[in-house]
């Protein structure tokens, strides 16, 4: 009896020994602790032994039936372990999967595009924070509490005092108040506004300039600006300068381009005008450089501002500033 025992626990382990795949183990493990496996025989067996024999050879039994469930389990896991399975082995005829390439989303792009041109004029890039304090987004900027040229911005307000920024213009005060002229500096990022239709979302995309130095005139303003248009539309987009009205600015003027759709002759993107609006700007307001400790009667500088959205709208022919948000790769795959 003893020896027979012995014999199947020798003999279990020597199989174990050299089982290579799943199906191997399974086949052993049933034909050793299965319903009619051999050892699950052996131990129906004992109830015909003598009385006086049966709990010793049951307990016996019982101990090997631990050492080869424990070598089924061992097995199993070394197995996992070394994680070959004949039947996952690599089929070469089998069709690859392509790897899905991706892209830079269009305005992402366009900011990028907007930055090397400026950058390739000596601008460094400037940042500041999201969420933004009303001194920095409004008070030094010369929008004084209650005045009227808030109400222009749909402001978004965190708490009395704390504003998601409605521009990136407290970029160049925040810069302003670190560094002494001459200053030269463009400042990307989003900014919030509460609006929404298909030329405005709630947050879009602003990269704004400053340029603070002894002797600078409306002229160097007209200049970059002709420049930087130059080269992100084509040299034959003509420009013009329309008196406007920013707090941070004096004088102030709006930039419009010769429609690039229809080249001035009027259609509907440009309302029938010939123009498109892409940029405000202006010599910067004296009351802004006092804030920011700088001499008045030495420094004078200029700052504008433009929306990448619009600038993407504008270079991809995209009628609706929404579509730049919806993640639809349909349309982000075209850019
Ligand atoms: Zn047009």
């Amino acid at each position: 009896m003893r020896n027979k025992i012995e014999k199947i626990k020798d003999d279990a382990l020597q199989e174990l020994e050299g089982v290579s795949d799943e199906d191997a183990l399974n086949d052993v493990y049933v034909r050793y602790l299965g319903r009619k496996g051999v050892l699950t025989q052996y131990l129906r067996g004992i109830s015909r032994l003598p009385a006086d024999e049966r709990p010793l050879a049951g307990k016996e039994a019982n101990r090997i039936k631990g050492i080869i469930e424990g070598a089924v389990k061992q097995a199993g896991e070394k197995l996992e372990a070394s994680g070959f399975d004949p039947k996952d082995a690599l089929d070469v005829s089998l069709p690859g999967r392509p790897m899905e390439r991706g892209n830079l989303h269009p305005v992402t792009k366009i900011n990028n595009e907007i930055c090397e041109i400026f950058v390739r004029l000596g601008f460094d890039i400037a940042e500041g924070p999201e969420v933004e304090t009303d001194y920095y987004n409004f008070e030094a900027l010369n929008f004084p509490r209650y005045h009227p040229a808030r109400d222009m911005q749909d402001t978004l307000y965190v708490s009395d005092s704390i504003v998601l920024r409605t521009h990136t213009s407290p970029i160049q005060v925040r810069t302003m108040q670190e560094r002494q002229p001459p200053v030269r500096i463009i400042a990307p990022g989003k900014v919030f506004r509460c609006d929404s239709d298909i030329t405005h979302t709630p947050m879009f995309h602003q990269v704004e300039g400053l340029l603070v130095d002894v002797n600078i005139s409306f002229g160097d303003l007209k200049g970059m600006l002709t420049t930087f248009v130059h080269q992100m539309f084509d040299k034959k987009t003509g420009l013009r300068f329309r008196p406007s009205f920013f707090p941070f600015t004096e004088p102030s003027a709006e930039v419009d381009i010769l429609c690039v759709i229809c080249r001035g002759k009027g259609c509907r993107v440009c309302s029938h005008t010939g123009w498109l609006e892409v940029l405000g700007s202006g010599m910067v307001h004296p009351a802004v450089f006092e804030f920011a400790g700088y001499d008045t009667s030495k420094y004078t500088g200029f700052a504008f501002g433009m929306g990448v959205e619009r600038i993407a709208m504008l270079k991809y022919g995209i009628d609706d500033i929404r579509k730049f948000f919806d993640n639809d790769l349909r349309f982000l795959r075209q850019f």
